[in-house]
């Protein structure tokens, strides 16, 4: 006899959607390995490979045995070096200690664990919208709410303590910020930025800046919330190997937060994943020690972006073409695809799924970012992918756009 039980999700995942950013490469995979030629300019993931010098130091932490469990919260030296580094920006009167910083499995579990212990039921969070497509989900199972804040389009979205204030109530108990952003690739400047932080230290609420893609910003580095704050008791900084070391496999992501937040992190850790994979941290370590070497690097891999960057952007000015945020860092091009489709009917994701279907790259529909409107297009690939991913882009909006007479001979779209 076999019973049949009725899976019925708990509470706690009722809400939950799966991720739209990995859900695009799961697709763009499994398309490929029907055989279909598809250029995935989908997900957010360096294609350079981790640098040689971190995956030998990896090859002899484990020749030498590092195979066993960490303390929780990583391992002592690899602490040390990102409290060292973390000071070299932080002038308050309360440096980073090591006890401040707990290492993760990746900086999602970082950001995860810093909203699930931070926030709870009715609280509010404000998230500077379009924002990467987990902090909503994260915050919610945190049974907190996600309240998006929208910055002007024309400003690469980004958002001012204005728009904050606006969102603001007396339940308002944090708010995520991320320069440069995934996915508008826009980067604060510090004035920006700096109002910001001193809006949530007036405010007391809890600043969560994810900073993952601080090394990868077009003008010089892009200004990180320690350097601009006075002091940390509400800081969480989240910051990880993935994006500027090209490790996103080895999942080493980190959290610099007071000690006693830090202590309850290491707590929650310490009942769900515990350590972050031993030789990982190790390869770590010798990234941010070598550190002469690891910039090396990162200039290689940005210099490629830049470049890849600068052709896209080169295809989206010839006219007619559609309205696309100037990316200053991360890796993506967000691209306003809204008159390919009614007002109000999600263009992202019929345009997107076209894409793919149809003319064979992969992007993000909008819609993973709170912004239906738009899709998101990664240049973490090689240069002649995307040059042909743009083009395949530009050619689908124009004849949807031609099909739907919303774009005036200007350019300019309408409807
Ligand atoms: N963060 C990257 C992205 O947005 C990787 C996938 C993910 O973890 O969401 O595509």
């Amino acid at each position: 006899m076999t019973i049949s039980a009725t899976y019925v999700p708990s509470d706690n995942v009722s809400q939950l959607r799966e991720s739209a950013t990995i859900a695009v490469s799961q697709r763009a995979r499994a398309l490929k390995a029907q055989g279909r030629p598809i250029i995935d300019l989908g997900a957010g993931e360096p294609d350079f490979d981790t640098p040689p010098f971190i995956r030998r130091a990896a090859s002899r932490a484990l020749e030498e045995g590092a195979t066993r469990y960490t303390a929780v919260e990583g391992i002592l030296p690899l602490r040390e070096v990102i409290a060292e580094r973390a000071n070299r920006e932080y002038a308050g009167s309360d440096p980073v200690t090591p006890q401040d910083v707990v290492v993760t499995t990746g900086s999602k579990q970082a950001l995860f664990n810093a909203c699930f212990t931070l926030f709870g039921s009715e609280d509010e969070v404000l998230v500077p919208t379009p924002a990467w497509t987990s902090y909503y989900e994260m915050v919610e199972l945190a049974r907190a709410n996600a309240v998006p804040v929208r910055g002007a389009p024309s400003h690469g979205f980004k958002v001012t303590a204005e728009d904050l204030l606006r969102h603001t109530t007396e339940r308002t108990r944090g708010v995520i910020l991320n320069s440069p952003c995934n996915p508008t690739g826009a980067v604060y400047t510090a004035a920006e930025l700096g109002e910001l932080v001193q809006l949530a230290e007036e405010r007391q609420w809890w600043l969560i800046s994810d900073e993952i893609y601080g090394r990868i910003a077009y003008d010089g580095a892009a200004a990180g919330v320690l350097s601009l704050a006075r002091a940390r008791d509400h800081l969480v900084i989240v910051d990880g190997m993935a994006k500027a070391w090209a490790m996103t496999g080895w999942r080493i992501g980190w959290a610099i937060a007071p000690a006693a937040v830090a202590r309850t992190l290491t707590a929650l850790q310490s009942h769900t994943t515990s350590n972050a994979t031993t030789v990982a941290q190790h390869a770590a370590l010798a990234a941010l020690r070598e550190w002469e070497a690891s910039e090396r690097e990162i200039t290689r891999m940005v210099a490629e972006y830049r470049r890849r960057r600068d052709a896209a952007m080169e295809l989206l000015r010839s006219r007619p073409a559609p309205a696309v945020v100037r990316p200053d860092g991360a890796f993506y091009l967000f691209i306003d695809v809204g008159a390919t489709a009614p007002p109000g009917s999600g263009a992202g994701t019929a345009f997107a799924t076209r894409l793919l279907e149809e003319h064979g790259v992969a992007v993000v529909p909008g819609a993973a970012f709170r912004t239906p409107d738009w899709i998101r297009l990664s240049y973490a690939a090689a240069l002649a992918d995307v040059v042909e991913g743009v083009r395949r882009v530009l050619a689908l909006w124009r004849s949807l756009t031609a099909e739907r007479g919303s774009v005036r001979p200007d350019g300019a779209t309408g409807g």
